[in-house]
């Protein structure tokens, strides 16, 4: 990307007039305790495109996160502002109870839903503040196996109130081949258990090499990611964010070595128009209308 993010470029003429002003993106991370969620956001906001307010703390002295936290940082482009926000959240497996520990999540994302609902309610509607999640990582153990009980119940909870995306954490612990076997059962389990995860939708008019990046991308869901927020030396002398092995290096930017770049493009570029686009119309228009219902209104 050479520090270029693309973002200014969104395809939609109608869509751009409407971005001039500036907008918001937030982006959550939910999974298990320990698969690398704090790390990958470390790394999305050290790639020079999203320069954080405060240097964060090296991974040794990050404290395990045990409160939902977010950090933002304002990217401009070509005169456009965007407000990039990303949400960390507690892994669940350091609950006693797991059973419920998605409520908490569920609960932030609705009362995002409800403060959006409620500026749209005043009478100056001028400067709504849109906080709410346009997409949400779903982090997968990587086991080689299939999706565990507590994972497809995340994903249901979660489903109807925002994008998911699921990710294969720590892909580096895996072999290319375990990678192409385990997202094929991923996506067989997620189909088997009804989970909506987020398609990305191809346009019949959009150009040919637009077209062939939109398929690329979403053909690689889950991502299988590699986090990581030092430098280390290749075989051949290269200094890059990457995880050292005995047998070499595998390259957080490298897309031969993982789906982190993909990721990345997916997020703040390619796609970004349609998680906004989906979260407004359908995932928050269902809540309101379900809210509405409820208050007999
Ligand atoms: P979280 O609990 O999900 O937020 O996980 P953390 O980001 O705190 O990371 C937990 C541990 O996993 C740390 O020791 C990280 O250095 C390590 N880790 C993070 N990302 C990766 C990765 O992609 N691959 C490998 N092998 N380890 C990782
Ligand atoms: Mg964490």
């Amino acid at each position: 990307l050479n520090g270029y993010v693309g973002f200014a470029n969104l395809p939609n003429q109608v869509h751009r007039k409407s971005v001039r002003k500036g907008f918001q993106f937030t982006t959550m991370v939910v999974g298990e305790s320990g698969l690398g969620k704090s790390t990958l956001i470390n790394t999305l906001f050290n790639t020079g495109l999203y320069p954080p307010k405060e240097p964060l703390p090296p991974s040794a002295e990050r404290p395990q996160t045990v409160a939902i936290e977010s950090i933002s940082a304002d990217i401009e482009e070509n005169g456009v502002r965007l407000r990039l926000t990303v949400v960390d959240t507690p892994g669940f497996g350091d609950f006693v109870n797991n059973e419920e520990s998605w409520k908490p999540i569920v609960e932030n994302i609705e009362s995002r839903f409800d403060s959006y609902l409620e500026q749209e309610n005043r009478v100056n509607r001028q400067k709504i503040a849109d906080n709410r999640v346009h997409a949400c990582l779903y982090f997968i153990q990587p086991t080689g196996h299939s999706l565990k009980p507590i994972d497809v119940e995340f994903m249901r909870q979660l489903h109807t109130k925002v994008n998911l995306i699921p990710v294969i954490a720590k892909a580096d612990t895996l072999t290319d081949e375990e990678v192409a076997d385990f997202k094929a059962r991923i996506l067989a389990d997620i189909a088997h258990h009804n989970i909506h995860i987020f398609q990305a939708p191809t346009y019949e008019n959009e150009d040919e090499e637009a077209l062939a990046e939109a398929e690329e991308i979403a053909g690689q869901i889950p991502f299988a990611v590699v986090g990581s927020d030092h430098l280390v030396k290749t075989l051949d002398g290269r200094e890059v964010r990457g995880r050292a092995y005995p047998w070499g290096v595998v390259e957080v930017d490298n897309e031969d070595h993982c789906d982190f770049v993909k990721l990345r493009q997916m997020l703040v570029r390619t796609y970004m128009e349609e998680l906004r686009e989906y979260t407004n119309d359908v995932l928050y228009e269902n809540w309101r209308t379900q809210k509405l219902v409820s208050m007999g209104v």
